[in-house]
């Protein structure tokens, strides 16, 4: 067959498959949980209102948050309260305590700040609880906790222009101010379940993965879920077969009497081969190490050959060469280019197809773990054990793709193609709400300096100074993957976020600046570098791609879509750009407002750009 035909009949197989999976209500076919339910709580969940003024109130006490107040300190910011729905520090590791649950990218570059804390992780990928941990020893290290916030959901931020401050209303009834507010409240992080029946009729327990039950479960978190004692004489059911679904099938089907799990698109699942960390690698560690090991890996995995591969796993090794190859398509090339991307894609595709007929011994169980879609589609998963958890007898996969997903579920069974598997309990490995508002997840709005709501204006996609701010919210600064330098490490985006909001609040403070925020010209001028990027290919790839949340569901002109509109020259490029900026010190693209008398000792530091 010539390379063309090969093409046109992969493209065929694929457009198959993903129509088999599209499906008209796209992303509402979901429903939100409470996010701030909180099985992990064991005190008090009331305490007295506040009505302090800090300096900086932070939205989230996740790797966001945390690398954001430890960037405060180092520029000498004093009150930094840090507000979170959760019970303590730790963001998303705080609340996916799963049996299992684990950092899939490398956590030499995925722990925020070890260059700082000289802390090595255990493992090259280490699990939640250590994660966990280290995240909330940063926050002891950078004294964050003693104006935290706990179990308190914001609802209100509102601009008081007379005191040039923020009023912050919250569910525990606070009405506190704050110079300067940052929203870090995450990217994945309200959960969602299919909107399907009868979940409220299930008599057993119902969960999420990151509001595990584990006083149903017995057990913990960790590589066996500690064994989970209580579901020997189970039978379990879960929902979705994502990253977090490969993770804890294998202690479930470990435990579980019988384990049901139900997939709707498999997974691609590459090797993991984790391993005990090398201390004499450790030890031969330089200043500095962890910058160059980020940039490293985010280079080669957006598509830049680089002449060492420092981190030198499954992401290097395959998002590197793929991506190299779309990113030539998507930045212009000819139709050719694709096709040579498409070949290659299929060749490692296939390879994933193989791991799966070499792993699993029933061939029709083989056949249905096999994924068909563009290797860029979905978030590939890594495991070891996920695979030959379906050799298991107590361990049956059940295929939902005919229906849609799961159909219903009734008071003692989940129901599939007519066919009720009964269970004694139900959890949904079903993901996060992605492809709505910014401000849908983080369940709160903010009132800006002319009255406007910010769920107004970002309606249609948010609209910002590179990824960060926006005119018309004065002090306000956002963390995310929009508009920004995008990677697979997000833990890379968040510190270089981080970085670089700290600077522009030090040097606020330090000008006697009051009140600062983009101008209107150069927030659109940074929405049409990003919207007029070649890499709007990518869009188009994703329009083609199997539906899931890269994608809106399918929707892939979504502007809220996760991660919508990164900065085409690769993120290592935008954050060298960023501290390009912040060396030349001019704040450029802010407009400014001083505080009596602090006029003529802030204009000697800022350029002309800076006044408004
Ligand atoms: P995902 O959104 O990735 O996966 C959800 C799963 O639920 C999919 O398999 C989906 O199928 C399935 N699903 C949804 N609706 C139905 C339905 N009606 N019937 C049957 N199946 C259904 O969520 P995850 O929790 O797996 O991952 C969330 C995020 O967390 C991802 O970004 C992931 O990469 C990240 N993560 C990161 C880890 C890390 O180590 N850094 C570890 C674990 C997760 P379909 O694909 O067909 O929609």
């Amino acid at each position: 067959m010539t390379s063309k035909a090969k093409v046109v009949e992969i493209r065929e197989k694929y457009a198959q498959e993903r129509d088999r999976r599209l499906r008209p209500d796209g992303i509402n076919q979901y429903a939100y949980l409470d996010g701030a339910i909180d099985p992990y709580v064991t005190g008090p969940r009331r305490r007295a209102p506040l009505f302090d003024d800090v300096d900086v109130v932070i939205i989230g006490g996740g790797i966001s948050g945390i690398s954001l107040g430890a960037e405060l300190r180092k520029q000498g910011v004093k009150r930094i309260r840090v507000i979170d729905r959760a019970g303590d520090f730790g963001g998303t590791w705080y609340w996916n305590r799963y049996p299992g649950a684990q950092c899939d990218v490398e956590s030499y570059i995925y722990l925020p700040l070890l260059d700082d804390t000289g802390y090595i992780p255990s493992l090259k990928y280490a699990y939640q609880e250590e994660i966990l941990a280290y995240l909330q020893s940063l926050a002891r290290h950078f004294d964050l906790y003693d104006d935290a916030c706990f179990q308190t959901d914001v609802d209100l931020l509102e601009w008081d222009e007379n005191a040039a401050s923020w009023i912050v209303t919250t569910s525990q009834g606070d009405r506190m101010r704050a110079k300067y507010v940052a929203l870090s409240g995450g990217f994945l992080q309200l959960p969602k379940i299919p909107n399907v029946s009868g979940v409220e009729a299930f008599r057993g327990p119902v969960f999420h993965t990151s509001r595990w039950d584990y006083g149903f479960t017995g057990g913990g978190p960790g590589i066996d879920g500690q064994g989970l004692p209580k579901l020997a004489d189970k039978k379990v059911a879960v929902i979705g077969t994502g990253a977090t679904g490969l993770q804890c099938v294998p202690p479930l089907g470990r435990h579980a009497q019988q384990l049901y799990v139900f997939q709707r698109t498999p997974s691609v699942v590459l090797e993991r081969n984790n391993r005990e960390t090398d201390p004499t690698w450790a030890e031969r560690l330089e200043p500095g190490w962890q910058k160059r090991r980020m940039d490293n890996f985010t280079q080669i995995t957006s598509g830049m050959p680089v002449d060492e591969d420092l981190v030198d796993d499954m992401w290097t090794h395959i998002f590197g060469p793929i991506t190299l190859a779309y990113a030539k398509y998507w930045r212009g090339g000819a139709q050719e280019t694709s096709e040579a991307a498409e070949l290659l894609d299929f060749e490692y595709m296939d390879r994933a197809r193989r791991r799966v007929e070499s792993a699993v011994e029933r061939a029709e169980v083989a056949e249905a773990l096999k994924p068909y879609y563009p290797f860029l589609c979905k978030r590939p998963g890594f495991h070891d054990e996920y695979l030959p958890t379906f050799n298991r007898s107590n361990v049956t996969l059940i295929d939902t793709v005919e229906s849609g997903g799961i159909e219903r579920i009734t008071e003692n069974a989940v129901v599939v193609d007519g066919i009720a598997y009964e269970v004694d309990c139900v959890i949904f490995a079903t993901g996060f709400d992605t492809g709505r508002n910014y401000l849908h997840a983080l369940g709160m709005d903010v009132i800006g300096r002319d009255g406007e709501r910010l769920s107004d204006r970002f309606e249609d996609g948010m609209q910002t100074y590179h990824g960060y701010a926006t005119d018309g919210y004065p002090n306000l600064f956002f963390q995310g993957l929009t508009q920004t330098g995008g990677t697979h490490n997000f833990t890379h985006t968040l510190v270089e976020q981080a970085k670089h909001i700290a600077y522009v609040i030090g040097a606020a403070q330090a000008r006697g600046i009051e009140a600062l925020e983009p101008t209107a010209e150069a927030v659109q001028d940074w929405v049409n570098t990003i919207n007029t990027s070649a890499l709007q290919g990518r869009v188009e790839f994703l329009a083609a791609c199997t539906p899931g949340y890269y994608n809106a569901e399918g929707d892939a002109k979504n502007a809220n879509r996760f991660a919508a509109g990164s900065y085409a020259g690769g993120a290592v490029r935008f954050f060298g750009m960023l501290e390009e900026w912040r060396r030349e010190g001019a704040l450029e693209g802010f407009q400014a407002r001083y505080s009596t008398g602090a006029a003529e000792d802030a204009s000697a530091d800022a350029t002309s750009a800076f006044h408004a």
